[in-house]
């Protein structure tokens, strides 16, 4: 996978990654990265950490985060890029998210218990280090307990789709996000479109929707993304005159398939978010 000079989309402690924000940051200077935007789950906080202390390392930041959301009833990811960490609607937002996220993480703890686990929350908000807290969390204390013998597993036996611990909670609907976005000045990107077990008309749906709520762009250059999908990904791109964002959507150093900065190539002759926020 190609080393890029950019990252549109990476986790810090503040969400569901391993690295603390200040770590990550001069990770992603050391792998040649000289833009990136720290992109956790529901929370601006690992970026309001880095402006209000600033960092030492050698690149230029930009806000962002990835909210979740759904459209009827799948939830879709959008990575909000350049936008205004301290505009009301958005702050308000967030909060309304950390009420959201930890309710969701007593019914998961409540789900799992009367499963036969044990109750997981208070390891689950330890795992979570006071940042967003979401299914990894769970998937570290299972780990932790050695009641699985990877994350992969724990996601596989109780907290991936259709699992006892797939809670489902009233996620914000897409719309509002793209307005919320809006409202704060940033870019909206769908992330990931391949990554939501969609058939590929589903996808072209997804995006049809996306665009006519408003939305700016995709994520064409991501690990997962195969040349297949990067062909119908820029159709679409074309098609809804959006424009195209990569990242590696890193979250742990462990995951050495993952790396800062390393993810396959925007096709060059898509209007790139680049261009938009620069
Ligand atoms: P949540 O935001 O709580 O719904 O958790 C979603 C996060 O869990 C994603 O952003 C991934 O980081 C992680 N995740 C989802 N599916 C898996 C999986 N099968 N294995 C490992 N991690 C996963
Ligand atoms: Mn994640
Ligand atoms: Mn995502
Ligand atoms: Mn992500």
């Amino acid at each position: 996978m190609l080393a890029h000079s950019y990252d549109f989309h990476t986790h810090s402690t503040a969400s569901d990654g391993t690295l603390a924000p200040q770590v990550l940051i001069e990770k992603a200077s050391e792998a040649g990265v000289k833009l990136m935007a720290l992109t956790d789950h529901d929370s601006m906080s690992g970026y309001q950490a880095l402006i209000s202390s600033g960092f030492s390392a050698d690149i230029e930041l930009i806000s962002g985060v990835e909210l979740t959301c759904r459209l009827d009833k799948q939830v879709v990811h959008v990575v909000g890029l350049n936008l205004d960490a301290a505009n009301e609607r958005l702050y308000a937002h967030l909060l309304g998210l950390d009420r959201l996220r930890m309710e969701r993480a007593k019914a998961i703890a409540l789900r799992l218990h009367k499963a036969g686990l044990p109750d997981l929350l208070e390891a689950a908000i330890e795992c979570s280090g006071g940042g967003q807290i979401g299914r990894p969390h769970f998937a570290q204390a299972l780990l932790n307990m050695g009641l699985v013998s990877d994350q992969q597993q724990a996601f596989k036996k109780y907290l991936g789709a259709g699992k006892k611990g797939d809670v489902k909670v009233e996620w914000p609907q897409l719309a509002s996000i793209i307005e919320i976005i809006h409202e704060a000045g940033g870019v909206s990107i769908l992330a990931h479109p391949t990554k939501y077990n969609l058939t590929l008309n589903k996808v072209r749906y997804l995006v049809a929707q996306f665009s006519e709520l408003g939305g700016d762009a995709l994520e064409v250059g991501y690990p997962a993304v195969t040349a297949d999908h990067q062909k119908s990904l820029s159709i679409l791109v074309e098609k809804h005159q959006l424009m195209a964002s990569g990242g590696s959507d890193f979250h742990n150093p462990d995951y050495h398939w993952t790396g800062l900065g390393r993810f396959p190539r925007v096709p060059e002759h898509l209007p790139h978010v680049l261009d938009a926020i620069r």
